[in-house]
């Protein structure tokens, strides 16, 4: 056997895993799908993460690239289509080539959630965006909506505010956000308005996206907002198919279950990161990373070494 351990997803917990089990003596194989790095790439700072006062996700997530490609094979651009539960290993197929290894570390993250309103889709591209890093650009001088009322809402406004759009809107269904205050009153100190208790029922547009139907939750009262662009940053969801694939207990949002040693309910089966739910920091996928990876020695016949 080539590998012992493979690790699926090269964000800031698979690095981290990586890092970790290499050190611990595990012949370990990172899977990534694309260019790694995960969500955390298109947070525009990152000012809480220890040891750096304030960096982009980006930078962040290239240094730990870098040093996780010391140490272990990180195959990108591999995609991993099949796990299967053999008697003694895991047989995984990717789009390239099979491999049979004895423990897994499932770090694949989240993906955006769909506000599923008339429009969105087919204006997907056309001033319907869900990463305003990626695409705000886009937006100078221009009008845009940032629906959503967490951290990346709130951040996405401030940013789109610092690269120049003329109008930023955070539309909000409910009374209070879920974002820290800090980021609420950034955003407020740099022109951001934030509209309360409102859902938006359509997106309308052709060629590009032109105004969104809106309602006050709790008046009824039914309004348009001319809008050049709109960012949805309404939370991620995870992105768990091979967990099931495998057997692996979900919770009532299809996080994956873990217990304290980032083990699932499959024996030599670990998740760490996002995937797990709980409160999705990159310090703390890399907090989850580093002790699946020493737990997977229980399975590995390793020295747990510490
Ligand atoms: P989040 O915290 O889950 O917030 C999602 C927001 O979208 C909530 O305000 C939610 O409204 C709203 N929402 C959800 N579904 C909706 C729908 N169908 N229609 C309209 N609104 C909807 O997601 P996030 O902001 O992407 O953050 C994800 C995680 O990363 C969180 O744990 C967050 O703390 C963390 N994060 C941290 C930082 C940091 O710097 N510390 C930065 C970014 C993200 P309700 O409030 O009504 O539920």
């Amino acid at each position: 056997m080539q590998f012992e351990l493979a690790i699926i997803g090269a964000g800031a917990a698979g690095y981290t895993a990586a890092i970790y089990a290499v050190r611990s003596g595990i012949k370990t194989l990172v899977l990534e799908k694309g260019l790694g790095g995960g969500l955390a790439n298109v947070s525009p700072k990152i000012e809480n993460f220890p040891g750096f006062e304030s960096i982009s996700g980006m930078d962040l997530m290239e240094r730990m690239k870098k040093h996780a490609s010391k140490y272990a094979d990180i195959h990108f651009n591999e995609e991993v289509k099949k796990i299967e539960k053999l008697k003694d290993k895991f047989k995984i197929t990717t789009d390239k080539k099979t491999y049979d290894v004895k423990a897994i570390i499932l770090c694949t993250g989240t993906h955006y959630r769909k506000l599923n309103a008339p429009g969105e889709m087919e204006l997907t591209g056309k001033g319907v965006s869900y990463c305003a890093t990626c695409d705000g650009f886009f937006f100078k001088g221009k009008k845009v909506a940032v629906i959503g009322g967490g951290n990346t809402a709130l951040i996405e406004s401030i940013f789109l505010k610092q690269i120049g759009s003329k109008e930023v809107y955070v539309l909000h269904r409910r009374n209070r956000l879920r974002a820290e205050n800090s980021y609420k009153d950034e955003a407020i100190d740099k022109g951001v308005k934030i509209i309360y208790n409102t859902h938006v029922e359509s997106i309308k547009g052709d060629q590009n996206v032109k105004f969104l139907e809106i309602h006050n939750v709790n008046t009824g009262e039914k309004s348009k907002l001319n809008v050049d662009g709109v960012f949805i940053s309404i939370g991620e969801e995870p992105i768990n198919f091979l967990a099931k694939e495998l057997g692996v207990a979900l919770d009532e949002k299809g996080f994956v279950k873990v217990d304290i040693k980032q083990r699932t309910n499959v024996k030599g089966v670990y998740a760490a990161g996002d995937i797990t739910g709980g409160l999705r920091q990159v310090i703390t996928a890399c907090a989850e990373g580093a002790i699946a990876a020493l737990s997977s020695t229980e399975v590995l016949g390793k020295q747990y070494p510490y």
